[in-house]
This record gives structure tokens, C-alpha cells and sequence, in this order.
């Protein structure tokens, strides 16, 4: 937290240096990106991605897009245009927020070469398969989203206050649930930690991780904390399901 010197801030266990939420998937012979948050650049070269063939968003706050700019650079290395998907008001306030991604070009370098998607259905990029799933983040609908692949399936809700029961369906059999839990206090747009314990355990998969994690956690006493299954991930955390 900027200007704080709490002991979680001043904390020198790597596990306390939190960036900002977001998702990288190899699945299906293809590497699949959710959101694009401010500080995509420095994640994706501490981690060494090198390719990006589909980005799905969440949701349009800044936490979540404003490194959208940096997707230039794997358009550019690809000779392609990137397919962008969220919901439809994802998509529009993407398109005005980068409005100048949007035109026709025929050169890859300078902006992203990108084609946005409104997406209400599942799609298919390789043999992976990726659905939205519709929850509420405070007063707005937002995605989070259930990869399939390869028999496996993984489900990202990284923003979330509510899940409608109707959205339980995606939820079902899971290898891997990550899930909002923001801090231990209640808050008006995202689960508490004990909220996000509370729908992991009725959700039930293999491994569950919290995210959207902030200083009032400390990673190894959040952790104690947790049942069995519950994990607290921290930055390039690398889960592989075979
Ligand atoms: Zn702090
Ligand atoms: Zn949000
Ligand atoms: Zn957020």
C-alpha cells in the first residue's frame, strides 16, 4: 500500500510483495491471458511470458486493464491480431479506453493489434475451452471465468461480492478454484476472507486459492489460518494439473 508502514508493508518475506490480480494459462496447446492489470509489463517479464494468444477480462477497472497497452508487444512478435473477450460492456469500455487500438492497420508495432469480442457463450481457442461466468462485484455484473482442458478445469473470479446460484453450475468439479477474498473486514464490492472460505468450501475443488489479497494480510499467519485445500498464493505461483 503506498505510504503505509504496516508490518505486512514493511514485511521482507517475498510472499508480502503483492502486484496487482491476473491470470496466465497454458492450456490446449495455447497460452491464454486474464486481465491486463498496471503492472503487466514488470509480471510478464519476471515470469517470461513470451506468448499470448487470447486475453479475457474480467471486468473494466484499472486494477484490472491499464497494462492493456503492453499486449502491443505480443501482436507485434505474433504478426497477429490478439482476440480480446468480456462481456459487452467490458468490450465497449475497452473500446473507449483504447480507442486508439481500434483502427485498421497493417503494420504490428506501436499499439495492439487486437480484435475485441463480446462474448456470451463459450469459446474455443485450441483445445481449450472458456466460459464466462456471471457474478456481481459490488452493484455491477462482472466475469470471472471456467477454463477447460485437457480434462481439467480451473474457474478465475478474482472480483466478486456475490455469486448467483445459477453461476454454481460452472462451479462444479473443479481441479482449481481462485476466488476473491480481499481482507478479513466485510467491504461493498469484493468477499471477505471468510466470505471467499465460505464459497470455496460449498464450491469444493481439488485446490482452491484466495486472491485479490491486500497489506492486511500477512501471507504465512493467512495461511495458518486456512483449512486444508485453501491456499494463499503469492506472485508467479505456477499450479500444473496432469
Ligand atoms: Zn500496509
Ligand atoms: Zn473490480
Ligand atoms: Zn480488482
Amino acid at each position: 500500500m503506498i505510504g503505509c508502514h504496516c508490518p505486512v508493508c514493511r514485511s521482507d518475506n517475498p510472499k508480502n510483495k503483492r502486484r496487482r490480480c491476473s491470470l496466465y494459462v497454458q492450456a490446449g496447446g495455447k497460452c491464454l491471458l486474464f486481465d491486463t492489470p498496471p503492472d503487466l509489463r514488470e509480471q510478464v517479464l519476471t515470469f517470461g511470458v513470451e506468448r499470448v494468444d487470447a486475453v479475457f477480462i474480467t471486468h473494466p477497472h484499472a486494477d484490472h486493464i491499464f497494462g492493456f497497452d503492453d499486449i502491443r508487444r505480443f501482436s507485434d512478435l505474433q504478426k497477429s491480431h490478439i482476440p480480446v473477450y468480456g462481456s459487452s460492456a467490458t468490450v465497449a469500455s475497452m473500446r473507449s479506453k483504447f480507442d486508439y487500438v481500434d483502427k485498421p492497420s497493417h503494420s504490428f508495432g506501436g499499439v495492439p493489434r487486437v480484435v475485441f469480442t463480446e462474448m456470451i457463450a463459450p469459446v474455443e481457442i485450441g483445445g481449450a475451452r472458456i466460459t464466462p461466468v456471471p457474478v456481481i462485484h459490488g452493484e455491477e455484473p462482472v466475469y470471472g471465468f471456467l477454463v477447460e482442458a485437457d480434462g481439467k478445469r480451473l474457474a478465475y473470479i478474482p472480483d466478486c461480492s456475490g455469486i448467483p446460484e445459477t453461476s454454481f453450475q460452472w462451479l462444479d468439479s473443479l481441479d482449481v478454484m481462485i476466488l476473491d477474498g480481499l481482507r478479513p473486514g466485510r467491504h461493498s464490492t469484493h468477499f471477505s476472507i471468510g466470505e471467499c472460505v465460505e464459497h470455496l468450501q460449498r464450491i469444493g475443488a481439488e485446490r482452491s486459492f484466495l486472491t485479490h489479497l491486500t497489506h492486511h494480510s500477512d501471507h504465512d499467519t493467512l495461511q495458518a489460518s486456512l483449512p486444508a485445500g485453501i491456499d494463499v498464493p503469492q506472485d508467479g505461483l505456477t499450479v500444473y494439473l496432469k
